[in-house]
Parts: structure tokens; sequence; C-alpha cells
């Protein structure tokens, strides 16, 4: 492993992302941390993070609409999951 180049990658995520994230309503849930959703070539670009961001966000959003619409047609549908453990 290059690890100039792994710091590399991670230097240009917190440029890309450093004043987004914290505001960022979605930072709970957020799945956009993969390096080959936020780059061009072999760079992470703010432009990139920026639709990948956005993507992430609306997905979410829709998830978000779709549970919120599961649960007041049943509001016990997800009860099943108290009981679920990791394994
Ligand atoms: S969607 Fe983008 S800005 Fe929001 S938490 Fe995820 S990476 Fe950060």
């Amino acid at each position: 492993m290059n690890s100039a180049k792994v710091m590399a990658l991670l230097n240009q995520w917190n440029m890309a992302s450093h004043d987004q994230c914290r505001y960022c309503w979605c930072l709970p849930t957020c799945n956009v941390g993969c390096f080959a959703n936020v780059g061009e070539g072999e760079m992470v670009t703010p432009e990139a993070k920026l639709k990948a961001c956005a993507i992430n966000r609306s997905r979410t959003h829709d998830l978000l609409i779709e549970y919120c619409g599961v649960l007041e047609e049943n509001p016990k549908a997800f009860d099943y999951m108290a009981e679920m453990t990791l394994k």
C-alpha cells in the first residue's frame, strides 16, 4: 500500500468535505464516503463530491418519505426489528 497516496486522498477528501458535513442533515446516515464515488480519475474533487452528496441526500430523502408512508399505513410495521440481533 502506498501510504503517501492514501494520505493525499484523505487530504483531498477533507478539503472537499470539512465545511459541509458538519452542517449536513444527512450525516448520521451518510454513505458518500467511498472514494470511487467522489473522484474524477485519481482525484477527489469538490465537484464530484457535491454531486455524490446531492444524490445521497435525494436518495435518503426518498427513503425517509417511504419509511414514513409505511408507518402511516401500519404503525407497527417495524416492531419485529425490536427482537432482531446482529450476529
Ligand atoms: S451527504 Fe455529503 S455533506 Fe452530507 S454528510 Fe454525506 S458527505 Fe457530508
